[in-house]
């Protein structure tokens, strides 16, 4: 199994290789040369199984021998062994046909942490291998970094570096963040947003010469194997509700198009998906794109669902990819146009895309006022991301094809939203109840690559 550039123009990788690599050389994203298939008897042999070995059986075909079946158990086990619920995703009924894929039960409360946890296990075993170590970068708008920093804390072979935007984030993101006692895991507030947080990532992986001297390694949602470790849940949560049988949508909440990716990688292996509803809330650029208006990037507007405040949806990169009919060539020529502004999107591609993904959008009191309805017509109070999904599931959903909404946070991980549209203040769990009394620890940085390599280089191991 061999991965390859979206732009073309960088070495192939085992799948190892291109988890510890991240961002291609090129500027472009790795992706499996040819997406493996489960056959319709594979598929039907996931019901009943525990989430542990379904996710074995539906990631295994895309690790070549990077990794011996045991040790490929061992790290699922591991990986989800902190997670609060047995089920790990546990599906909810919300109404006839309308299923909520609980994903926050893992130890940062946001569906992160699948891929997350995953990957902190995958690196320990590869690198203890090799006896090397890394410097981790990464870009957040809330969620990712806390995920990555509750993932590789403590880790002897790894220091983790996390951008993310001063006064953008929530508290409880923020403390998820600045708490972790463990040395090598750091926050970094940069003085920008979201935007600037990724677009300084990028330039520093583009900076070989800091990249190869601090072995600069990223997990952001680019990372190959974050997608492949959310492609399980689709395969989990479709299989409960009757799949291969039966055919099942998802709508899923869309910010950087790794969580919606992951489920076109699903549906390429032989999951029966009919939809793939894209969810944005008011920073649309998606939605619009795929409505036919071109990619054009504007501001981004601070929301209620920060962790989908963008512009530039990395992972896009790779459905264009595959909506460009694998044309490496075509999609670095976009996204060089992305530098100066925008694109248009060729009508093949606009084709392709159109059978793959369905679109919609909620605005901020759509959000609010959808909380408020979900909680007294089901009882589940939403987090501002499931609830701009449940939104726009109403909307697209067919009445004889289950609906899967995926819930990608907890709603305590948003209080203030979440309390002013339902009346109703979010607890956090029991085992984080004393996140707000705990020590915070953070740096504030400039918008400026040479101040964050240069605190970076004096701050590793
Ligand atoms: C990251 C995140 C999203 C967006 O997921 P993408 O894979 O970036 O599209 C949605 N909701 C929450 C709560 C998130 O943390």
């Amino acid at each position: 199994m061999k991965y390859i550039s979206t732009r073309g123009q960088a070495p192939e990788l085992t799948f190892e290789e291109a988890m510890l690599t991240g961002l291609a050389r090129d500027g472009g994203l790795y992706v499996p040369a040819e997406i493996p298939t489960l056959s319709r008897d594979e598929i039907a042999a996931l019901s009943g199984l525990s989430y542990e070995e379904t996710a074995f059986r539906v990631m295994k075909p895309f690790l070549g021998d990077c990794f011996t079946d045991e040790e490929f158990r061992g790290i699922i086990e591991r990986a989800y062994a902190g997670f609060n619920h047995a089920a790990r995703a546990p599906l909810k009924q919300l109404a006839p046909n309308h299923f909520l894929l609980e994903l926050f039960h893992g130890p940062t409360l946001a569906f992160k942490d699948f891929a997350m946890q995953l990957i902190g296990q995958l690196f320990q075993v590869a690198l203890q291998r090799r006896n090397d170590r890394v410097t981790i970068a990464g870009a957040t708008s809330g969620d990712t970094g806390s995920a990555a920093m509750e993932a590789f804390r403590g880790l002897s072979n790894v220091d983790v570096f996390i951008l993310y935007p001063h006064g953008r984030v929530s508290e409880v993101q923020r403390r998820q963040m600045t708490t972790p006692a463990d040395q090598n895991v750091h926050a970094l507030a940069l003085e920008g947003d979201f935007d600037d947080c990724q677009a300084r990532v990028k330039d520093m992986f583009n900076d070989f010469e800091f990249r190869d001297g601090v072995k600069l390694a990223g997990v952001n949602s680019i990372n190959i194997a974050r997608v492949l470790a959310q492609v399980v849940y689709y395969f989990s949560s479709a299989v409960s509700l009757g799949a291969p049988e039966r055919e099942v949508s998802f709508t899923v909440p869309t910010g950087n198009f790794g969580d919606i990716f992951a489920g076109y990688v699903a549906k390429q292996m032989g999951l029966p998906i009919k939809d793939l509803v894209v969810a944005t809330n008011q920073n649309d650029i998606l939605h619009r794109c795929l409505e036919g208006q071109g990619y054009h990037k504007g501001d981004t507007v601070p929301s209620i669902s920060p962790s989908m405040d963008i512009q530039v949806s990395s992972n896009f990169e790779r459905a264009l990819y595959f909506a460009y009919d694998k044309d490496t060539s075509a999609v670095a020529q976009l996204m060089d146009e992305l530098k100066s502004g925008g694109f248009e999107v060729s009508q093949g591609a606009m084709q392709a895309l159109s059978e793959t993904y369905k679109s919609g959008r909620a605005s901020e009191e759509e959000t609010l006022a959808t909380i408020k309805s979900e909680l007294a017509a089901s009882g589940e109070l939403l987090c501002p991301h499931g609830a701009v999904a449940v939104k726009v599931a109403a909307e697209q959903r067919a009445a004889d094809v289950p609906m899967i909404t995926l819930a990608t946070a907890h709603p305590a991980k948003f209080p203030a939203a979440v309390e002013k549209a339902s009346g109703q203040y979010p607890d956090l769990p029991d085992r984080m109840a004393d996140l707000y009394e705990r020590e915070e620890r953070l740096s504030r940085i400039d918008n400026d690559l040479a101040a964050i390599e240069d605190h970076i280089r004096k701050n590793i191991a």
